[in-house]
């Protein structure tokens, strides 16, 4: 049932134990949105954990909170709401399973399957982070310096530092409300950037397979599961190439078992999430990824045809 950000907000003050979740292979916006609303809800006295079925990025352990997020390890959670944040119910892994309380989903992505029981679902938000700002305003919560660089954490992350097409004034506005808690952008910039000298040699194989397709209206990187397997993370890879004069879509696979690829997609035009949902995944217009359960030669012969068909440039 879709549901407005004042239900949301109600439902949350009637509730006393919540489980908060995201996505697996969480990002900024993920933690950030978690960690923010966690703070909100113990404001209001209530009981929550944090509980995520994957690893969380080191990049983010700047975040107060982040040693206390949990992975599902007991066979069943009880609790008033399982809320779902940023992302829908196909991509938390386990605990929807070992969780049968109501789920309470708030999300970002128009490609939402819309399956929760409760759903707040603002595709103009740049990021989730930003929603869990406007319920912390509805809720009466105001942040304090460590939950409000966590919600920065969502809107820095999703919008590229606030560079990509979703950025909007509120966005701005949200942004500008977070600095005045005391949030310091260059602090977590430079903890987000830091790489480990292991990912920037990753990086600089990953780039030497970069090929161009459809005269230069797509570009893709392919990384072999030897690779994957030596690095923690590709997050800002295909940034490198996105940048390309003339791309559209840029494209990023990795091979993250022999026989599973993951698949990265941005856009400056052609509308990706729709391609990404046609082959089980989802996400926006101009980001969005899937995962393809063939090897890397496989997955690039098929991906790349496809992305050809659909470009809308
Ligand atoms: P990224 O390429 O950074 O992993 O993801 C880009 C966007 O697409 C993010 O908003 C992410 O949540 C979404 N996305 C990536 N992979 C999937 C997927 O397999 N399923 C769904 N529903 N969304 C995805
Ligand atoms: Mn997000």
């Amino acid at each position: 049932m879709i549901i407005s950000l004042k239900e949301t907000a109600e439902r949350l003050k009637t509730a006393n134990e919540l489980i908060l979740t995201a996505h697996i292979s969480p990002d900024g916006d993920a933690i950030g949105s978690c960690l923010g609303l966690k703070y909100i809800l113990e404001q209001l006295g209530k009981k929550v954990r944090i509980i995520i079925d994957d690893d969380v990025p080191s990049f983010l352990k700047i975040l107060s909170g982040y040693n206390d997020i949990e992975k599902p390890q007991e066979e069943s959670y009880q609790a008033d709401y399982l809320v779902i944040l940023d992302a829908c119910l196909d991509r938390v892994g386990s605990l929807v399973e070992k969780c049968k309380a109501p789920v309470l989903n708030i999300d970002h992505h128009a490609t939402n399957d819309k399956r929760a029981d409760y759903l707040y679902l603002a595709a103009e938000r740049a990021a989730t982070a930003e929603i869990v700002f406007d319920l912390g305003q509805e809720l009466g919560v105001e942040f304090d310096k460590e939950s409000a660089t966590a919600v920065y954490i969502g809107l820095a992350t999703d919008t590229g530092y606030f560079k990509y097409s979703n950025t909007s004034p509120h966005t701005m506005r949200t942004a500008a409300a977070l600095l005045e808690k005391g949030v310091r952008p260059e602090t977590i910039s430079e903890a987000i950037e830091t790489k480990d000298f292991a990912i920037v040699r990753g990086l600089a194989k990953a780039l030497q397979t970069v090929e161009l397709f459809a005269d230069g209206r797509a570009a893709g990187l392919f990384l072999e599961y030897d690779l994957t397997e030596t690095i923690e993370t590709t997050e800002g890879f295909i940034d490198e190439i996105r940048i390309i004069d003339g791309v559209d879509v840029a494209v990023l696979i990795k091979a993250v078992q022999p026989e599973v690829c993951r698949v990265s997609m941005r856009s400056k035009v052609t509308d990706v999430s729709k391609l990404a949902a046609r082959l089980g995944g989802g996400g926006h217009k101009k980001a969005a990824g899937c995962t393809i359960y063939k090897n890397l030669y496989d997955t690039k012969h098929y991906l790349m045809d496809e992305i050809i068909k659909s470009l809308e440039v």
